[in-house]
């Protein structure tokens, strides 16, 4: 006889909880006081405009970590892809190619440019946009292709690489989800024209808020300062004649608090060892998964290295038939385990403003100021539409597993265990 399950009265199985992030460690905080401390001393210290002081240190260690020529810290992740985006030359009308299965901002940057959105379909096992299904939506217009590392799994780079230096597109990677995670041995972020990262208070390292942006070409690199970064710093950023007297005409006020690249840079003494207690605790997780009926782990794929910012399985309902997605999950979820139905839900190409082609303000552009009509309809990218309906889940939060949580992982595997042991009582439930 299984032991009662808790969610019809019996004992709780997981007593432990993950570690809470985000997670300042003493020598963060150091970090920040001495750096409040300096700015007594140096006025200029917390007005960074011109880029340097710690600004410009946290650009260059970045930088030489990820192994890209440049780098710009912004104040945030989506700014850096909004500049991306401008210094790609995407503009009004321009077609960017995307994920409908991410988070909002890799799509709302188009926007912001009045570029128009097109949606590709995703890879069934890594989540991320599949160059076969790129290559199909590609048209005379497509400017770019935006790809979303989602979860910390890189995306195929080398097929989509190969096709948009066939096809003379510019690659803008969403690192957001994905700093520290490596494609065959080199971090993503690195491979298209633009990486970029976020170090908002959820991701893998943090700043409280923030992002960077890497990019390899000089000329790309004097564009995106040109778009985001305070005029003060041109002088030093711009050697192009062309550009330097377009210095105060298109910026935005996109820079990083210097505080938060104080943290972040310290915080980034740790990724590699946070990241690959992340691995650990994830790969002990999906290995006692793989024989529990329900869910498949996530995928990773050869020559990828998951940075694991969230733990994403897929649900197999044929593996538990009789037994709902929502009552599978309220089971688990009762004996303990932060186990949810997913973090899409819906694909953004379905979205309210995608099907409306409106905002709250404006004229409904970019749609509305395009020539060609532009449709998103059901079925456009059955993958991710049959995986936001039906199957995805999501346990806990992921970036917070970066230290052991081997007894947890444990824990949370002797819940799945137990309600293995109870889906007859389940379904009789489901019955009921
Ligand atoms: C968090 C996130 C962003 C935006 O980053 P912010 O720092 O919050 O602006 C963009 N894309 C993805 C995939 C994200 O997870």
């Amino acid at each position: 006889m299984a032991e009662k399950l808790a969610l019809f009265g019996g004992p709780k199985t997981v007593t432990q909880t993950a570690p809470p992030w985000p997670y300042l460690e003493d020598q963060d905080i150091e970090a920040g006081c001495q750096g409040l401390r300096k700015s007594r001393e140096d006025t200029r210290y917390l007005t960074a405009p011109g880029g340097g002081g710690p600004v410009g240190d946290f650009e260059k260690r970045f930088a030489e970590y990820f192994g890209a020529n440049y780098a710009i810290s912004t104040c945030g992740g989506g700014p850096a892809l909004h500049i991306a985006l401008a210094a790609a030359g995407v503009e009004v009308g321009d077609e960017v190619i995307v994920s409908p299965y991410t988070w909002g901002q890799t799509v709302s940057c188009i926007l912001h440019q009045n570029a128009i959105p097109v949606f590709a379909d995703i890879d069934p096992r890594t989540y991320n946009l599949s160059p076969r299904a790129i290559e199909g939506r590609i048209t005379s217009r497509t400017q770019a292709i935006l790809v979303v590392h989602l979860y910390g799994h890189p995306a195929d780079m080398d097929g989509i690489m190969a096709l948009a230096n066939e096809r003379g597109l510019r690659v803008i990677e969403d690192c957001a989800q994905a700093s520290g995670a490596r494609y065959r041995g080199r971090y993503v972020g690195t491979f298209g024209d633009f990486g970029c990262f976020s170090i908002g208070s959820g991701k893998n390292f943090i700043g409280g808020e923030g992002g960077m942006l890497a990019c390899n070409d000089q000329r790309l690199y004097q564009c995106a300062s040109l778009m985001g970064m305070h005029p003060a710093r041109h002088a030093a950023d711009l050697v192009d004649q062309d550009l330097r007297q377009q210095s105060d005409s298109l910026i935005y006020t996109y820079r990083i608090h210097p505080l938060a690249a104080v943290i972040a840079n310290s915080q980034l003494d740790r990724l590699e060892a946070m990241n690959e207690w992340r691995r650990r605790n994830a790969e002990r997780l999906s290995a006692g998964l793989e024989n529990i009926p329900g869910l498949a782990p996530p995928y990773v794929a050869p020559g990828c290295e998951h940075a694991y910012h969230m733990y994403c399985p897929t649900f197999v309902p044929e593996q538990v038939e009789g037994v709902s997605r929502d009552k599978w999950i309220e089971a688990l979820r009762a004996e303990g385990v932060p186990i949810g139905p997913g973090y899409v839900r819906t694909p953004i190409h379905l979205r309210r403003v995608f099907q409306d082609k409106n905002y709250f303000y404006g004229k409904g552009c970019p749609w509305r100021c395009t020539r060609s009509p532009v449709e998103y309809r059901g079925g456009d990218c059955p993958v991710a539409e049959d995986r936001c309906a039906r199957t995805e889940l999501t346990i806990g939060g992921g970036s917070n597993w970066y230290q052991d949580c081997s007894s947890l992982m444990d824990q949370y595997l002797a819940a799945f265990e137990k309600v293995t042991a109870n889906l007859d009582a389940l379904r009789q439930h489901a019955r009921q």
